[in-house]
């Protein structure tokens, strides 16, 4: 019996026009940089490449709505779980953001736009009030607590199960194993019922957020591993990746992880005792003073100039942060609006990230050039030139050569 390729282009549609055609490469193609990306946490292109593939998928979809397919990767989170972990099934789904294609300024200008005709707003209305996060590069992770206790940790896996890595979140110091019982009032601009006393810990509470690898826990990790004379990681996402999904909790605890805090997943309903929160900002108030921690970088903006402002300012502080980022994000803040907006498919409607010009692809100093396999097949040929590829870390180290 023949052995089934999971990622071979389906059979060919009777359409023989070149954009199904197209289509057809591109999702075999997207499928199976996927798989690499989620599943076997190994990358063999970057992300601008895998993000230009997307784009120009979607944009086949969108001229020919009547091909879209829910196999189609523009449908689809994530990868699916890796069978040697336990399966959780998200109560919530983890959903994906919705990346605007425009990395320039003019791309908050385009969410905000869309976000105000969803709403139906006309220009006399004020402005939307949203808060603006960092985009970091790690991977989702929901915690869940019942009465205070840490009780599981899983990866988003494909959006509705994940996996379960317990064992190997409770080797992260930032995380609380247990949170304690109540809080002041939290920080607000806006003020919403049920925020003036603070927040109980409620009994289901489940915090999303990114654990991720600090730039200089990754350069230590990778150098640790070259004196052990073991495989070095490609870029931080990929080593904390690595780590969480170890199967030997030991060696997980040896990988030094982070986490920030970005939201909620079940969380025990206000009509049952748990919190009422008005907004995204006060939630992620209340998570700073539960002691998850959260960036420092969170602002609410208003309106469309506030959020190109945060967009130039991240930019300008990007290289000085010590951990990597690839984008922003942007969400409404009242999560009236937010319910009120919805989801499609994959995404909700009311948050976008929005990321900032691919770097140069080279990151040798002039007059070398990579021998690193997976680096070649990224930048065919070898890159030349000064720059810093934020894709390929620690190649240049290990394997540039002069020319
Ligand atoms: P995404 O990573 O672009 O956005 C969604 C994720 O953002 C969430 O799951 C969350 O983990 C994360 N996030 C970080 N900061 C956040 C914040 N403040 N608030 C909310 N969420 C935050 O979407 P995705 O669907 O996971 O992945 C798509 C991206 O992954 C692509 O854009 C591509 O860059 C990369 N990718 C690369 C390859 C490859 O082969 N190189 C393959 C697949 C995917």
């Amino acid at each position: 019996m023949r052995t089934q390729d999971l990622f071979a282009a389906p059979a060919p549609d009777p359409i023989t026009n070149v954009d199904a055609q197209r289509l057809q490469n591109l999702r075999a193609q997207l499928h199976r940089y996927a798989h690499q990306y989620y599943v076997l946490d190994a990358p063999t292109v970057p992300d601008a490449e895998y993000d230009r593939l997307f784009r120009e998928l979607q944009a086949i979809e969108v001229a020919h709505p009547d091909w879209v397919t829910p196999d189609s990767p523009t449908q689809r989170v994530g990868g699916k779980p890796l069978a040697q972990f336990a399966t959780v099934r998200h109560a919530v789904p983890m959903l994906s953001i919705r990346t605007e294609t425009d990395t320039e300024s003019s791309g908050a200008q385009a969410f905000d736009t869309r976000v105000r005709k969803e709403l139906e707003l006309t220009q006399a209305d004020a402005p939307v009030e949203y808060v603006a996060e960092l985009k970091f590069d790690g991977l989702a992770m929901s915690l869940r607590y019942e009465q205070g206790v840490l009780v599981q940790a899983a990866t988003r896996g494909d959006g509705e199960f994940g996996e379960d890595v317990t064992q190997n979140i409770r080797t992260i110091g930032q995380i609380p194993l247990k949170i304690g019982a109540s809080v002041r009032r939290p920080e607000r601009p806006s003020p919403s019922p049920g925020e003036e006393t603070g927040f109980e810990v409620p009994s289901v509470l489940e915090v999303r957020g990114e654990v991720y690898m600090r730039r200089d826990d990754f350069e230590a990790l990778n150098e640790k591993q070259r004196e052990k004379g073991e495989k070095t990681f490609v870029n931080p996402r990929n080593a904390a990746a690595g780590a969480v999904r170890q199967l030997d909790p030991g060696i997980a605890a040896q990988r030094p992880l982070s986490f920030f805090a970005y939201g909620l997943g079940e969380v025990t309903p206000a009509e049952q005792g748990g919190p009422a929160f008005g907004t995204h900002f006060a939630l992620l108030q209340a998570l700073k003073l539960w002691g998850f921690p959260v960036a420092d970088q969170v602002e609410c903006a208003q309106g469309a100039p506030e959020l190109i402002a945060y967009h130039q300012h991240i930019a300008a502080l990007r290289d000085q942060l010590p951990y990597d980022i690839d984008g922003v994000v942007y969400k409404v803040n009242s999560l009236a609006l937010q319910r009120q907006l919805g989801f499609v498919t994959r995404e909700p409607r009311w948050a976008v990230a929005h990321k900032y010009p691919a770097p140069g692809t080279t990151h040798h100093g002039p007059g070398h050039r990579c021998t690193g396999r997976a680096h070649r097949q990224a930048h065919p040929g070898g890159a030349v030139g000064a720059g810093v590829c934020r894709w390929h870390y620690g190649v240049q180290r290990y394997a540039a050569q002069p020319v």
